[in-house]
C-alpha cells in the first residue's frame, strides 16, 4: 500500500523541555508528513531522546504543541497520555517484559486481534527479525542485540500509523544491522508508516530517511533531504557532522578567499574571517597542480586515505582517493582541488 505524502502526521511546534538547569530541548519544531521517515540526528546529549519522549507522551514538555494525525496531544491545557496516542514506540532500553515469553512480548500490542491472528502476526514479526526459534524463551536468555530485534518486532507487529524509534539498530553487528535495517525499512515503506528515528550516525540517517532533522544543543538547526544536508550544510556544525573536513582559517575579501592551497570563490559572502572546508574526496592527482609531499597512505579497501603536506602550507590535507591509486609515501605529488567539494563558512 503506498500512502500519499504531504499531510502532516506528526507535528511539534516550539517544544521546550528543561530538567533542572539543563535545557534538553529548546524551542524545537518539526513535522513528519504521512508515510515519511524522518531521522532526528545529533551528538549524544543534544536532546533527541527527550524530543522523542515528548512525542510519545513519556515527558510532558514545559512548552509547545504536539499534533499527531491532526489531533493536538500536547498544548495549553491538553496532555494526552502515551497509551491514548496510538503511536508505536521502541526505546533504547527495549523495555521487554521479563515475565513474558518472547512471543507474548511481541503479542502484547496485538490484543485487539483474535487470538489465532495475533499469534500468526507475532510469529511473522519474529520470523522477520530471524528469532522465531526463540518464541517460547524468556528475554533474559537473549543477547542485547537479540533483545533489540525482539523490541523491533514488537514495535512493528501492530503496524502503527506513527512509529517512534530510538537508535533501533545500534546494538547489532554490522551484517545483522544491514539485514534488519533493510527488512524494517521495507516494512515501514510498504505500510506507509510515518516514522521518527533517533540516531547519532550520519551515514545511517542518510541511508534511512526521506528527511533528516539535525539537532545541536536542544535546537533543530537544519532539516532537509540527506542530499541537501550533505551538499548544502547551512553551518560549519552541519558540514562537520556529515563529512570529515580539511579546515583552513582564512579571510573573505571581495568575494574570494586566498589560502596557502589555492584561491576559492566566495561570491555573495561578506568580507571577514571564514573557515574554508575541503572535503577529502575533492582532492585528486593531476599532471600539474599544487605540489605536495605524500606523508602517509592508509588502505581501507574502499578508498586510500592519503595525508599530503602541500608546499607553502603549514598543515596537512587529508584525501580520499580511489583504492590503489595513491602515490607512495615520500613522493611529491601534484594536487587538484575540485571547487564543488569546498565549503566556505563566514565566522563573524
Ligand atoms: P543520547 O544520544 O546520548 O541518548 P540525546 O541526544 O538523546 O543523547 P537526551 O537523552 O535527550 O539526549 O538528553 C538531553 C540532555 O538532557 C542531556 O544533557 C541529559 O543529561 C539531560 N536529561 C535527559 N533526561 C533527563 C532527566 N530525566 N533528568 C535530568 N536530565 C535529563
Amino acid at each position: 500500500m503506498s500512502v500519499p505524502m504531504g499531510e502532516a502526521c506528526l507535528e511539534m511546534i516550539g517544544v521546550r523541555q528543561q530538567f533542572g538547569a539543563t535545557v534538553a530541548v529548546a524551542d524545537a519544531s518539526l513535522r513528519a508528513d504521512r508515510g515519511e521517515v524522518l531521522c532526528l540526528l545529533g551528538h549524544s546529549g543534544c536532546g533527541k531522546t527527550t524530543l522523542l519522549r515528548v512525542a510519545a507522551g513519556l515527558e510532558q514538555p514545559d512548552a509547545g504543541i504536539v499534533r499527531l494525525n491532526d489531533r493536538v496531544v500536547v498544548g495549553p491545557g491538553v496532555f494526552v497520555p502515551p497509551e491514548r496516542r496510538g503511536v508505536g514506540m521502541m526505546f533504547q532500553d527495549y523495555a521487554l517484559f521479563p515475565h513474558l515469553s518472547v512471543l507474548d512480548n511481541v503479542r502484547f500490542g496485538l490484543t485487539h486481534l483474535p487470538h489465532p491472528k495475533a499469534h500468526r502476526v507475532a510469529m511473522e514479526a519474529l520470523v522477520r527479525v530471524g528469532l522465531a526459534h526463540y518464541a517460547h524463551d524468556y528475554p533474559h536468555v537473549l543477547s542485547g542485540g537479540q533483545q533489540q530485534r525482539i523490541a523491533l518486532a514488537r514495535a512493528l507487529a501492530p503496524h502503527p500509523e506513527i512509529l517512534l524509534m530510538d537508535e533501533p539498530f545500534s546494538n547489532l553487528d554490522q551484517r545483522m544491522r544491514e539485514r534488519i535495517r533493510e527488512e524494517t525499512m521495507s516494512v515501514l515503506r510498504e505500510k506507509g508508516t510515518t516514522t521518527l528515528i533517533v540516531t547519532h550516525d550520519p551515514a545511517e540517517a542518510m541511508l534511512l530517511s526521506d528527511r533528516v532533522a539535525l539537532m545541536e544543543q536542544g535546537h533543530i538547526v537544519q532539516v532537509g533531504t540527506p542530499g541537501e544536508l550533505y551538499r548544502h550544510p547551512k553551518s560549519l556544525f552541519a558540514a562537520r557532522y556529515f563529512c570529515d573536513l580539511n579546515e583552513i582559517s582564512a579571510q573573505i575579501r571581495g568575494g574570494a578567499v586566498a589560502t596557502p592551497v589555492g584561491t576559492f570563490a566566495a561570491e555573495g559572502l561578506p568580507d571577514g574571517r571564514c573557515m574554508v572546508c575541503i572535503r577529502p574526496q575533492a582532492l585528486s592527482l593531476v599532471g600539474l597542480g599544487l605540489p605536495a609531499m605524500v606523508e602517509r597512505c592508509r588502505f581501507t579497501g574502499e578508498a586510500d586515505l592519503v595525508t599530503f603536506r602541500p608546499q607553502g602550507y603549514d598543515g596537512v590535507l587529508e584525501a580520499r582517493m580511489p583504492p590503489g591509486t595513491s602515490p607512495e609515501a615520500g613522493a611529491v605529488a601534484q594536487l587538484a582541488i575540485d571547487p564543488t567539494g569546498v565549503l566556505i563558512f563566514p565566522l563573524d
